[in-house]
């Protein structure tokens, strides 16, 4: 029987942040286990970049979070040399659907709400500040930015050794026994006792969660990577933003060599250890009529990458972060809908704190375990 003091599952971004802000603010033995390895590629938070953006329509919480989230993401920069954040602005395009002019109508009131920069740009100045657009308006959040996420995880990963965290890749955790001190089983048979467990295993949450607790869907998101044939400057943070469009999303070229375009919607359920990881023909065909018609000078790229990935979608879309009401020594962190790793530091010090019974730096009511 192995033993710890805090014993993580799930080594994606969230039970990076959280061993890491274990091993800042304690001196707990800390142990994360993942059934494929730390960052591995199905999990959700393997890929280049991800959105930082403080508008989020008419969701005050999530764009207060995202303020204390940067501050965080800028410590860590500076703890580890590296930029993680490259400013780039938000563009949210005027399409065809209502959803999209309600969400600038409501970014645009919290975002000045919070006396936070935001400006509604006409089809005239669109045009003048990113030529490469084509829409009758939209919304600029200036203080988004693009979060390298393959950097960060290098980076957490990196620095388990100095921080004293042990790993177990390749175990899959299959049951907690939580009678007495928690334990961990995992499908080899080992047995880790530990004095708190949190959970951070993303899609793969329900088959370690309890009756009673708020359940997740794993929906199926496709991405494509389309690189410039000239003039790459041009989609590049600086001249060229995050942009949204009906739903639709792009990144701009940032710690890679594409321009990343997806679709932030939830339409298929999946089982995530079945899911075809394959992009369908048919969503690559949207992405380049999206991508035809709102950014014509992108049209002409080459798809260098395709990649499928899953979001843990809980009903509200609220996250999960909280103890487990009838065993206050397991911590759950799942359930992040698609929008958690622009909190990820955020994340791992909330949990962090309820490890240590602190008081949680943010009120937790609405994301409790238990709905
Ligand atoms: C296509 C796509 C685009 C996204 N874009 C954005 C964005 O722009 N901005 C943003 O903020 N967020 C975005 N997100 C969401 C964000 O990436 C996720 O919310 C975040 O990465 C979730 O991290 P996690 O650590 O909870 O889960 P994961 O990264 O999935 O990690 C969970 C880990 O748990 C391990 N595990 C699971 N079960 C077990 C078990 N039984 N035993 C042992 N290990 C186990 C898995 O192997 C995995 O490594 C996006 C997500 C996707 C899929």
């Amino acid at each position: 029987m192995m033993e710890t003091d805090v014993c993580i599952v799930g080594g994606g971004i969230m039970g990076l942040a959280v061993a890491h802000a274990l091993a800042k603010a304690s001196k707990l033995q800390l142990l994360i286990i993942d059934r494929y390895g730390l960052g591995n590629e199905y999990c959700a938070s393997n890929d280049f970049g991800r959105i930082f953006c403080y508008a989020n329509g008419a969701k005050r919480r999530h764009t207060q979070m995202a303020i204390e989230s940067l501050k965080l993401w800028r410590e860590l920069e500076q703890e580890s040399g590296e930029e993680l954040f490259v400013p780039s602005g938000f563009l949210a395009l005027d399409g065809e659907s209502a959803w999209g002019t309600k969400f600038i109508a409501q970014s645009y009131q919290t975002l000045n709400g919070l006396s936070l920069p935001v400006e509604l740009l006409e089809e005239a100045e669109l045009r003048m500040r990113f030529p490469q657009f084509r829409a009758r308006g939209g919304l600029l959040d200036p203080g988004a930015g693009v979060l390298l996420a393959a950097r960060a995880l290098g980076y957490y990963r990196s620095m388990l050794g100095q921080w004293g965290v042990n790993v177990l890749e390749g175990e899959k955790v299959v049951r907690l026994d939580l009678a007495g001190r928690p334990e961990v089983e995992t499908e080899s048979g080992r047995r880790i006792r530990c004095r708190k467990v949190v959970l951070t295993p993303g899609v793969w949450s329900n088959s370690l969660l309890r009756d009673g607790l708020v359940r997740v869907t794993p929906t199926r998101q496709q991405v494509i990577y389309l690189r410039p044939t000239r003039d790459s400057a041009r989609f590049r943070p600086g001249s060229f933003p995050i942009f949204t469009v009906d739903k639709y999303y792009g990144i701009p070229i940032a710690g890679t060599d594409g321009v990343k375009v997806g679709y932030h919607r939830t339409p298929e359920e999946v089982d995530p250890d079945l899911v075809r990881r394959t992009v369908d023909p048919e969503a690559i065909e949207a992405f380049l009529s999206v991508v035809h018609r709102y950014v014509p000078e992108l049209a002409d790229s080459e798809m260098v990458r395709t990649k499928v990935c899953l979001y843990d979608m809980t009903e509200n879309k609220n996250f999960v972060i909280g103890a487990d009401p009838e065993c206050r020594d397991v911590i759950y962190g799942y359930g992040f809908s698609g929008n958690g790793f622009k909190f990820a530091p955020l994340v791992g010090r909330l949990l962090a704190e309820l490890v240590l019974e602190k008081p949680p730096s943010i009120r937790l009511d609405r994301l409790s375990p238990v709905r």
